[in-house]
């Protein structure tokens, strides 16, 4: 993770700031809010004092105006730190900060980002449903038109920051005739009437992570809540996706690198028929393995960051970071918690955590299959 040129010195020291923050204000209280399924309200203002939110946000909206990269500096240290994975600090920053950036009005933009920025607004991205996933041409929920207000029935689940968020930006249909172009965006404030969240899923991984179900029965929103134009959700969203990928990707292979951190430290402690673990060749070879594919891909990472900052990722360039990094960090997580043995298997040793933790990478943000499609589209 260190030596890569694309960081400068203010970058650096960014980065040892979360380290920091996360070291000593997450992973000792991991494993209590993992048993509440929920990072406290506390924890995400603490982070906006520090400047750890909506990092790209100028500072007319409160933000510290920063460019691309401090939010990638801190996608890899959530990554990086135990427990990091359920921390839903970037449907908030590297999301829907930049849906509303991009597309909001002025009002909008005055009334949700300065506070996503201090932490005070958590904000929540609204878009698979019971019945629909990859195919989100298929959703279901519907806002019709009103008078001044939009009227919105359906459903969600999976929701990140489900129970906490104070609003959702929703994907509905204004026009099922339509298909993809009736696809609109809307803000769904939480308090609402007919909002009403449903429960906090209970997953294998993630478990601080209020991943959730969402129910709309006649929920009224003024039609100024729109973002950006009717029908134009679809068009949005894909246009965003290549930067997401590349925030799932800059997490995953600082969960692989943690990982290789971590085991790379354990072998050389450990010993089994008179020597270290470390001395078998096996060793050798499967960590010089991980070695050269944690360097060939933070690499690519930084090129597609570069990319981003100049404004030409292209959705295949982010669809194969997303690819490449989540099937090779799952491939190296695994292979090194083997390397632990039974404890790897053992809740206590962090390795096992960063397991189910990171197995999502794989199936959220678009499915590895998802993503070879949109590559193959462009052969
Ligand atoms: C922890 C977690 C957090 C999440 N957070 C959010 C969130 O904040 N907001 C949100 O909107 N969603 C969120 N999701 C949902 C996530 O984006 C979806 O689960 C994902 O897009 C896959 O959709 P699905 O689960 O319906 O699977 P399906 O679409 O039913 O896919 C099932 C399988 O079929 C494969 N498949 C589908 N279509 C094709 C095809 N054409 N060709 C080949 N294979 C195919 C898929 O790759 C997958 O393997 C989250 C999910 C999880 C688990």
């Amino acid at each position: 993770m260190h030596n890569r040129s694309i960081f400068n010195s203010d970058h650096e020291l960014f980065r040892s700031n979360a380290r920091r923050f996360f070291r000593e204000e997450l992973e000792p209280n991991i494993d209590q809010w993992e048993n509440e399924g929920v990072l406290p309200r506390e924890f995400w203002l603490k982070a906006g004092v520090n400047g750890f939110h909506c990092c790209g946000i100028p500072e007319q909206y409160g933000g510290p105006g920063a460019d691309f990269l401090y939010n990638m500096v801190l996608s890899e240290e959530v990554g990086y730190a135990i427990g990091g994975a359920s921390v839903g600090f970037s449907v908030s920053s590297d999301i829907v900060s930049y849906y509303l950036l991009n597309c909001g009005t002025e009002e909008q933009k005055q009334a949700w980002l300065p506070k996503m920025v201090s932490g005070e607004a958590i904000a929540a991205i609204g878009m698979t449903e019971p019945g629909c996933g990859s195919d989100l041409k298929a959703l279901r929920t519907s806002a019709v038109r009103d008078g001044d207000d939009y009227v919105i029935n359906g459903q969600k689940t999976f929701i990140t920051n489900g129970q906490t968020c104070d609003f959702v930006l929703l994907a509905c249909s204004t026009n099922p005739a339509e298909g993809a172009k009736g696809i609109s965006l809307i803000i769904v404030e939480s308090d609402r009437p007919g909002f009403e969240r449903g429960r906090n899923l209970d997953k294998i991984g993630q478990k601080a992570a209020d991943t959730s179900e969402m129910f709309f029965s006649d929920v009224r929103v003024p039609v100024t809540n729109l973002l950006g134009r009717e029908g134009g959700g679809f068009a949005v969203l894909m246009d965003q996706l290549p930067r997401e990928r590349i925030t799932i990707a800059c997490r995953a292979f600082a969960e692989a690198q943690r990982a290789f951190e971590m085991t790379a430290e354990y072998v050389k402690e450990r010993s089994a028929f008179g020597k270290k673990v470390f001395d078998f060749q096996n060793t050798q070879f499967k960590l010089a393995e991980m070695k050269t594919n944690l360097g060939v891909g933070w690499a690519y990472l930084d090129q597609c960051l570069n990319k981003i900052n100049e404004g030409t990722l292209g959705p295949e360039e982010g669809a194969m970071a997303k690819l490449w990094t989540t099937e090779t960090g799952n491939k190296i997580v695994d292979d090194c918690l083997q390397f632990f043995g039974g404890y790897g298997y053992m809740r206590e040793y962090p390795i096992s955590r960063l397991f189910v933790d990171s197995r999502v990478r794989r199936i959220y943000g678009g499915s590895s299959e998802i993503m070879k499609m949109v590559i193959a589209r462009t052969i």
